[in-house]
């Protein structure tokens, strides 16, 4: 039976986790913080000590870490994965990273015989919890195949860009695309109400139209309450538009949107909102 490892228990590493145990799956998990293991290990996981003896002990090994600094880490640092790899074992990276970072882990790991693929995800903390992600993956096919069984019960949908790389600039083109929407969504909501228009008929107009989106629909009800519980922390999103923003430097594709947005966004960490959901973004606007 096909072991696995899960590294970094946050918001959605824990659900992702979480639904590998509840399918019978063996799964040993580890977190910087180890209070974060008990809920997987009251479910049934074991705990590892570190990324490097979960690697080492298992055959597929996940990581869902915050940023390309995290995912270095876990990696490269003291009883980090490149400690444990070997033998063929796979390793997964599930977090959003820029393809340079993804690139240097994939480098290190086949350099010590490991297999390595990226596996960035679209969809928040409830397609997490409900196994519903799009499971974007690039790298070695052979671990793309072997990890499909647990992409299965953590997405509805994964598919194979290719070289180490591709999944990360897929998934920074869409968190691109979702951090200008947000942020123009905001304004016209604090715009709208401001001119005195009543926010759920702007809602109820949005959704009727052309620019409807269920992003709209259910961050909307959360502008209107004030309340942003955290799905997609906003420092992340921050740190997606920072690393879009950079690949377009590389390509030298001009981003004239996503870098206004990304000010957006640095404003609204700079001003107390990192740690709330994205949509908070909405009290640095308005
Ligand atoms: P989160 O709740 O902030 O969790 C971050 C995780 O990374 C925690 O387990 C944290 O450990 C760990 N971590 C941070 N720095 C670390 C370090 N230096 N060494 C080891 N572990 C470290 O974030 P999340 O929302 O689960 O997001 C995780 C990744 O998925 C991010 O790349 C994010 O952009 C991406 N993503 C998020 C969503 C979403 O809606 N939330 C959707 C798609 C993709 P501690 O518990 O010890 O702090």
């Amino acid at each position: 039976m096909t072991t696995y490892g899960f590294l970094g228990l946050g918001i959605m590493g824990n659900a992702m986790a979480a639904n590998l145990v509840k399918a019978g799956f063996d799964v040993t998990v580890w977190n910087r913080t180890p209070a974060k293991c008990a809920p997987l290990l009251a479910l049934g996981a074991r705990q590892g000590l570190s990324p490097c003896d979960v690697v080492a002990a298992c055959d597929i090994t996940f990581a869902m870490v915050s940023d390309p600094t995290a995912a270095r880490e876990i990696c490269f640092g003291p009883d980090g994965v490149l400690a444990g790899i070997g033998d063929s074992r796979g390793y997964v990276d599930m977090s959003t990273v820029d393809d340079g970072t993804a690139r240097s882990i994939m480098q290190a790991v086949s350099a010590r015989n490991g297999r390595f693929l990226e596996a960035p995800v679209s969809g928040t903390k409830k397609p997490a919890e409900d196994g519903t992600l799009i499971i974007l993956t690039a790298g070695d096919q052979s671990l793309y195949e072997q990890a499909a069984a647990a992409f299965e019960k953590m997405g509805k949908m994964h598919l194979y860009l290719g070289e180490v790389g591709q999944a990360a600039r897929m998934k920074l083109v869409v968190n691109m695309i979702m951090g200008g929407m947000m942020a123009a969504f905001c304004e016209g909501m604090a715009l709208g109400t401001k001119g005195g228009l009543d926010g759920s008929q702007i809602l109820e107009v949005i959704a009727a139209g052309a620019i409807a989106s269920p992003m709209f629909k259910g961050k909307g009800a959360m502008l209107l309450q004030g309340e942003f519980p955290t799905s997609f922390p906003l420092k992340h999103m921050q740190k997606d538009l920072r690393l879009a923003v950079s690949l377009g430097e590389a390509l030298a594709q001009p981003l004239h949107c996503a870098a206004a947005v990304n000010e957006i966004f640095k404003q609204a960490c700079a001003a107390g909102h990192a740690d709330a959901d994205f949509s908070a973004v909405f009290e640095a606007i308005r």
